[in-house]
């Protein structure tokens, strides 16, 4: 058994990915072209964003999206501390400073009221210089944008969203990648929305950062490619990831996201009364990047995962150690006692498997024997 069944999901989408390919490759326009902008362009209708910029990967789209406002040394950028460490690291690579901000037990998200408390107290130690908030949609769901919002506007600090697992997600219909002032996404393989290999996005409605984050990932290009202008990058989607990608991106709006849901309703519907399933508040969607449980203790945990990789039941922990407790951070000592959300969370949960070719009889094999391993 698989945790998350790529192969399957290519069996099916086969002909399509092999033709677009082949076309690419025939065509020999390997970098650029058609592919790339039909992607860029279906991307942002998708999210609901005026514009769509690709790149190599979901940590280079949050590089160039912290470049484009500017943040560096001196500044405070406040991040969730349940994560996946590239949304502090190119926060700390920036030069600037991560204040860890706790998240919702019951969302795993970013908590808004913890929020406004570490902005008051970065003012009130009048240190650094608070600068925007990375809001992360963590395991596919999108963070509390409207209460989160309230708190930025009222300190006027600018959102990135790293949506890398939120893409498909939504609030009230409003899709992920479309709530940050700019959004980033990942198509690592794993995520949602998955390429063959490493690719990225950026989401913006404001053109003055859709053509300073363009110079950005190209060098810093100018008017023409040999005029640089400003120290960039170089991050590209490849044309064959993003000929991989379209099919993909079809299949995840007409019926992925759908089977996503589906089955984790099952899973709900099944696993509920035994265990604390996942919460999705009212009007909003998860893409279910991951199907996460929260156990009792750490020691049940590795009991469970033991006993389920003996009947050959794959389960992952996302995330064992939160940002404040990571060696990079070493010494990190901000408002530790308000982090203690997250490092409860750390010791406890366990994601099972989640794709949208997981079928009835493989998802009751894995219920039963989640139950028989409690
Ligand atoms: C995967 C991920 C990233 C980084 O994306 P890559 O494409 O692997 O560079 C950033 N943030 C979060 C929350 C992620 O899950």
């Amino acid at each position: 058994m698989q945790f998350i069944d790529l192969k399957k999901q290519y069996q099916v989408l086969k002909e399509q990915i092999d033709a677009n390919v082949m076309k690419v490759i025939d065509e020999g326009h390997y970098i650029g072209g058609e592919e790339v902008k039909t992607l860029s362009n279906e991307l942002a209708t998708y999210c609901g964003v005026k514009h769509c910029l690709t790149c190599a990967n979901g940590t280079d789209a949050l590089t160039i999206a912290l470049r484009c406002l500017n943040v560096g040394e001196g500044d405070a950028v406040f991040v969730p501390t349940f994560t996946f460490f590239a949304s502090a690291e190119t926060v700390a690579l920036e030069g600037a400073t991560c204040i860890f901000v706790d998240v919702d037990e019951r969302t795993f998200n970013l908590d808004s009221k913890k929020l406004e408390k570490a902005i008051e107290q970065v003012i009130k130690e009048g240190k650094l210089n608070p600068k925007c908030v990375v809001v992360v949609d963590l395991f596919g769901q999108p963070a509390d944008f409207p209460a989160i919002r309230e708190v930025t506007d009222k300190y006027n600090l600018p959102i990135i969203e790293d949506g890398a697992q939120g893409f498909g997600g939504s609030i009230n219909g409003k899709k992920a990648c479309s709530f940050g002032d700019i959004a980033t996404t990942s198509f690592f393989p794993a995520k949602p929305l998955g390429c063959y290999g490493d690719g990225g996005a950026i989401f913006t409605d404001n053109d003055e950062y859709f053509a300073l984050m363009s110079s950005l990932a190209v060098h810093g290009k100018g008017s023409y490619k040999y005029d640089n202008v400003r120290i960039g990058y170089n991050s590209r989607l490849d044309t064959i990831q993003a000929g991989i990608l379209l099919p993909k991106l079809h299949a995840f709006e007409q019926y992925e996201l759908r089977d996503r849901n589906v089955i984790a309703s099952k899973y709900d519907e099944l696993l509920s009364k035994d265990f604390v399933t996942p919460f999705v508040p009212q009007g909003f969607e998860s893409s279910w990047a991951q199907y996460t449980l929260i156990l009792d203790s750490t020691e049940q945990r590795e009991q469970m995962q033991a006993k389920l990789k003996d009947k050959g039941i794959p389960t992952m922990v996302y995330y064992p150690i939160p940002m404040h407790k990571q060696s990079a951070f070493k010494g990190y000592d901000f408002n530790l006692d308000d982090l203690k959300v997250a490092e409860s969370l750390c010791g406890r949960v366990m994601s099972i498997p989640m794709h949208p070719y997981l079928d009835d009889q493989t998802i009751s094999i894995i219920t039963n024997a989640l139950q028989e391993c409690k």
